[in-house]
């Protein structure tokens, strides 16, 4: 690791002025500092900072401070009746203990898990960039189907964020020239040709807080992760479903696929393919080949293309029966 100096913010304000990496729940930055992937000049903790409430908006929806840890995420009461898949997806994320210490900022900003990325011993466009990508030609197992380029085809690895894709948060920040509301759907940027820069904050931007916007009362949500594991492991392919029922009739749904793209990925055609469609097995395959439509397996992850099909059909089908059930 190599040397660096460490401040405390104590103030919003005053975190952005000191311009340096931010430190949350440290569960990526250190790991990736002991590596040398990421060597910052200054470290600035934000833990002492205000920004762990959560709670519930006036007009419906939920605020969830950028400090809120991921188990205090996924164990809220309102979370997990009105916002299943969110809970769901944290809980299906690393350990208690790593859930313990993560939080909602870090977690959206967390970095792929691509082994060439985390080795400097190898070239990467997303570590230093122009390098080359060693992921393209080599052992290519956990890679990207979807969004990939020339340069990089790395995996966005977080399964809040897919959850999140689903039920179309907002990213607030404060930064240099002042607050900014993202919508998620525009926060995270596809490789290119500049694969390390994934997102769209501004050097010096810190996440404040996430808004989840009010679900309409009978919408259900789910989400599956598939892996090689049970647990402790990332997704190989997984599908966040956010649904609501009229009868069998589909009035409105939100899918989001995560493990299968260079970030999460929320997939319009496959809403398409199902809004205003009754909710059967016919009609949930052909959202998943819709969603699946473009994808460009490498060497030797083609099996994602029918993982995240069937991750997507079975989400659909488990979140549609517990309507019915209920
Ligand atoms: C062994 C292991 C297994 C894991 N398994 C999973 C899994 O299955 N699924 C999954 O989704 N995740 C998994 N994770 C990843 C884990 O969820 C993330 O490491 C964690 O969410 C990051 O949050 P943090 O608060 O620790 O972030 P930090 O490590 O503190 O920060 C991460 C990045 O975000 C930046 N940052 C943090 N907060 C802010 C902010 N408020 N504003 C701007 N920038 C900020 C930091 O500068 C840094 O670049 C795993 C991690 C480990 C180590």
């Amino acid at each position: 690791m190599q040397e660096f100096r460490y401040r405390q913010a104590k103030t919003v304000e005053g975190a952005v002025r000191a311009g340096g990496t931010y430190l949350a729940g440290g569960t990526t930055l250190v790991d990736l500092m002991k590596l040398n992937v990421l060597q910052p000049a200054t470290v600035i903790d934000v833990n002492p900072l205000p920004l762990a409430q959560l709670e519930a908006l006036p007009g419906g929806g939920l605020r969830i401070g950028a400090m809120v840890r991921n188990s205090d995420l996924a164990n809220h009461p309102v979370v997990k009746q009105q916002y299943a898949v969110l809970s769901e997806a944290l809980l299906s994320g690393a350990s208690p203990q790593l859930r313990n210490m993560a939080t909602t900022g870090g977690n959206l900003l967390q970095k792929t898990r691509c082994y060439y990325y985390r080795d400097t011993n190898y070239a990467c466009n997303k570590r230093q960039p122009g390098s080359g990508c060693s992921a393209i030609d080599g052992y290519n197992r956990i890679h990207a189907v979807l969004g990939g380029s020339a340069d990089c085809v790395a995996t966005h690895p977080s399964d809040m964020a897919v959850a999140m894709m689903a039920l179309e948060a907002t990213v607030h920040t404060q930064g240099p020239q002042g607050e900014r509301a993202i919508a998620l759907k525009d926060f995270y940027l596809l490789p290119g040709t500049t694969p390390d820069k994934e997102n769209v904050l501004e050097p010096g931007e810190l996440i404040t807080h996430v808004t989840l916007p009010p679900l309409q009362s009978g919408t259900r949500s789910h989400y599956l992760k598939l892996r090689d594991r049970a647990q402790y492991e990332f997704a190989l392919a997984s599908a966040a479903v956010v649904v609501r029922l009229r009868g069998r009739h589909i009035e409105r749904v939100r899918i989001a696929l995560g493990g299968v793209a260079t970030r999460p990925w929320r997939s319009p055609e496959a809403e398409r393919a199902l809004e205003g469609r009754e909710a059967t097995m016919e009609n949930f395959r052909k959202a998943a080949d819709a969603a699946m439509t473009g994808a460009k397996p490498l060497k030797y992850n083609a099996f994602k293309v029918e993982l995240a099909k069937r991750a997507l059909v079975r989400a659909l089908e488990t979140t549609t029966q517990t309507e019915r059930a209920g």
